[in-house]
């Protein structure tokens, strides 16, 4: 397959403009309008013939839009296929005054089969290459008013199961997008060996843990994988991950009424993390359940979430209860493709590329 647009990397483009007799500095034209300017092609004025808003170089977009929707509180969730193959994946824009954060997708649907989420219980699609992890955020940036500062892998997959298309894709975002290394987080639901090769790597990315139970027996009910890779060996590698470059490691902690959200469960957790060490040690992201239609499990109340947050904190752990951006639009962590295709706020057509 040829590259995509965010597909080619520099040299591939200085390769086939090359090819084109086109001279050397025409491609660091097309590769600052791209990445440095981070403009559609298609806006590229200055760029000639065949190099232009009408060339196919670096070849089409891989990505095409089928739905927009946009929250209340700004946040906009895109429905993207691939152009090839019609794979479906998701990326969500959450703004804020001076910055923007992207939320990717690395696999069409997810093998993990976490009980709360809604990609989880679609299944399986296929994993993502780098171009197209890549174009979720260069699509986004083109819609957002604010400078894309932060990416999140934390939409649909697990990132650490298609570890060379993401690290790639992260390697791109860092040298080509300039978004520095702290500002893009992985989160893995806890892919130990991915975790080991991570804590190899020389940019030190943010690592987020989905932990979601401070004990194996609950953990396994909630995030499958957990029999194979159980807590200990988890929080190993996540203390191997700190230790190697001085981050902080921050656990997921979805919480669900009645199932994991009684305080006697946050004294566990906080047992658990104070003797987690590493460099940076351990904050909790305590995340109210998002609604599923596929699992019958419902957010605690606000007071409830809040003793469980305030009795973590009382015992010595860093703790956000995060918001729930975008959940009227189903955009909220675990809530992605839980209703696809989901009903555009606009036709497609209206945001559709080049
Ligand atoms: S929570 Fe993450 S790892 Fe688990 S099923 Fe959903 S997308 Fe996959």
């Amino acid at each position: 397959m040829t590259a995509t647009r965010y597909g080619a990397d520099r040299g591939a483009i200085e390769g086939l403009l090359a090819d084109w007799g086109e001279p050397g500095y025409r491609a660091r034209q097309v590769w600052e309008g791209l990445y440095r300017q981070r403009r559609p092609l298609d806006e590229l004025t200055t760029l000639p013939g065949r190099c232009g808003p009408a060339s196919p170089a670096p070849s089409p977009d891989a990505l095409e839009l089928r739905a927009e929707a946009v929250s209340s509180d700004g946040t906009t969730r895109w429905l993207w296929a691939a152009a090839h193959d019609g794979a479906q994946m998701e990326a969500v824009l959450m703004p804020s005054l001076r910055r923007a954060t992207v939320c990717v997708s690395s696999q069409a649907g997810c093998a993990m089969g976490c009980t709360f989420c809604a990609t989880g219980q679609a299944g399986f699609e296929r994993h993502l290459t780098a171009g197209e992890i890549v174009e979720q955020v260069a699509r986004a940036q083109h819609a957002s008013p604010a400078r894309v500062s932060h990416v999140v892998y934390m939409g649909m997959g697990e990132p650490l199961a298609n570890y060379d298309e993401v690290w790639a894709s992260i390697e791109r975002l860092h040298h080509d997008f300039g978004i520095s290394a702290r500002g893009i987080t992985l989160s893995t639901v806890g892919i130990v060996p991915g975790m080991r090769r991570l804590a190899q790597e020389r940019l030190p990315v943010t690592l987020a843990v989905s932990l979601h139970a401070p004990d194996d027996a609950l953990r396994e009910r909630l995030v499958p994988i957990d029999r194979r890779y159980p807590i200990a060996e988890v929080l190993d590698a996540a203390r191997e991950c700190s230790t190697a470059r001085g981050r902080r490691v921050t656990f997921e902690y979805a919480c669900i009424a009645g199932v994991n959200d009684d305080p006697d469960r946050a004294g566990a957790l906080a047992r658990l993390l104070r003797s987690f060490g590493g460099r940076g040690g351990a904050h909790v992201n305590v995340i109210p359940l998002n609604p599923t239609a596929g699992f019958t499990g419902r957010s605690p109340s606000d007071a409830r979430v809040r003793a469980f947050a305030d009795r973590l904190r009382g015992l010595g752990i860093g703790v956000t209860v995060r918001r729930n951006r975008g959940s009227d639009v189903d955009a909220a962590c675990g809530q992605l493709r839980a209703r696809s295709p989901f009903l555009p706020s606009r036709p497609a057509s209206a945001r559709m590329g080049p």
